[in-house]
């Protein structure tokens, strides 16, 4: 008889990739680049030997994560000596091997780990975050981020938002100039008294004049300030830290555990942002959301520009972390991309992602999706089953 104890004794023979560039509804600026057109994702599916599947996404953005193109070759050339022979329950013990075998490439080992907690609970009937030990959250608050050259676009947007009883918007800051920063807070204030904002510089101030720019904005009572400089200025974040009233977020300062304890050591933060592409996997997520939490910093669930199978492997990570608690920006496969790759919507009702509790990330991946939008695929992947 096949328990589930055995069952996670089975070995995974097949692993596909197909490299996809989305189209996306329109033009996005953030502080350290634009995006427009497409956005590149690489999917992986791992098979095991009785046919069970699991799929995971790897969400690179070059100014910031990567390119999918490494994230491609990382998986199918670097990674796959790695999996496949490999048993589906030693999750641990394949994520430390894929470390050893190439550096970074954080979005392909997100990717893997999330195909491999997918594939676990399929074969186990178990939702992933049961797998990470269980929930303490059934819903999370979601925001969207508002970043179109064009804000009269985001003003429509933030008014579809009300109608959805979405309430949280980031406002990406940094890319066009301090008074269209002032009017957008302004407006925002004037037209959406009830709106919870943010905002986030995504690294785009010069330091000489981050302060002045940030005590102006504090007058709108942001709920947060998201990385007004640049990634490696722990410094300078810990002088604005120290002189600002409004909590400071680090998101492009921490990709790692490593990287959280300097930022914890070092005070350059009140909070900080957790995503699967910057740690390179859920637990890795759910370990810099535990120095956070020792530390006394809230976590909020970040993204990147992912589709929904991205997003649920971060909506199950923050289901499974008591500290991820600001809510998260998993707004890209409803508001954002033309056609998101799962079959079924992206679970969001009134204002929140509503957490899965089917086996694996709870939903499923659209093989048309995957062929209409594949840039290169991985020679098995060519055959959909
Ligand atoms: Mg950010």
């Amino acid at each position: 008889m096949v328990t589930r104890a055995t069952c996670l004794n089975e070995t995974i023979v097949a692993m596909d990739l197909w490299h996809l560039a989305l189209p996306v509804k329109s033009r996005r600026d953030h502080g350290i680049g634009t995006v427009a057109n497409t956005v590149d994702v690489v999917i992986v599916r791992l098979v095991s030997e009785s046919g069970v599947v699991g799929f995971g996404e790897a969400s690179p953005w070059a100014v910031f994560t990567g390119t999918a193109e490494s994230c491609f070759s990382a998986l199918d050339r670097y990674l796959r000596p790695v999996v496949i022979g490999a048993r589906i329950g030693d999750i641990p013990a394949i994520m430390k091997q894929a470390d050893s075998h190439v550096v970074h490439a954080t979005e392909a080992k997100a990717a893997l780990e999330t195909a491999l907690l997918d594939l676990v609970g399929n074969a186990t009937g178990m939702p992933v975050w049961s797998l990470l030990g269980g929930k303490c959250r059934d819903t999370i608050p979601l925001s969207v981020s508002l970043a179109d050259p064009d804000f009269d676009r985001d003003v429509e947007l933030c008014e579809k938002l009300r109608q959805q009883g979405i309430s949280i918007v980031k406002v990406k800051t940094g890319t066009r100039g301090h008074a269209f920063d002032i009017m957008r807070l302004e407006r925002l204030r004037t037209d959406f008294p009830e709106f919870d904002v943010r905002i986030d510089y995504n690294q785009g101030l010069d330091p000489t004049d981050a302060l002045r720019q940030l005590i102006d904005m504090e007058a709108f009572k942001v709920t947060f300030i998201e990385q007004p400089v640049a990634a490696r200025h722990f410094d300078v974040m810990a002088d604005l830290r120290a002189r600002l009233q409004t909590p400071l977020l680090a998101d492009e300062s921490v990709f790692s555990s490593t990287e959280m304890l300097r930022a914890v050591q070092q005070r350059i933060c009140d909070c900080v942002s957790v995503k699967i592409m910057k740690s390179g996997g859920l637990s890795n997520g759910r370990n810099i959301a535990a120095i956070a939490e020792a530390a006394g910093m809230a976590a909020y669930g970040g993204d990147m520009f992912e589709t929904g199978l991205a997003h649920l492997a971060g909506v199950h990570m923050i289901a499974a972390s008591p500290n991820i608690s600001l809510g998260c920006e998993f707004y890209q496969a409803s508001f954002y991309l033309e056609e998101d790759v799962l079959t079924d919507p992206f679970p969001i009702q009134d204002g929140h992602v509503v957490v899965p509790d089917a086996p694996g990330l709870g939903m499923t991946v659209n093989p048309d999706c995957l062929q209409k939008y594949a840039v290169t695929a991985s020679a098995g992947a060519k055959e959909f089953p």
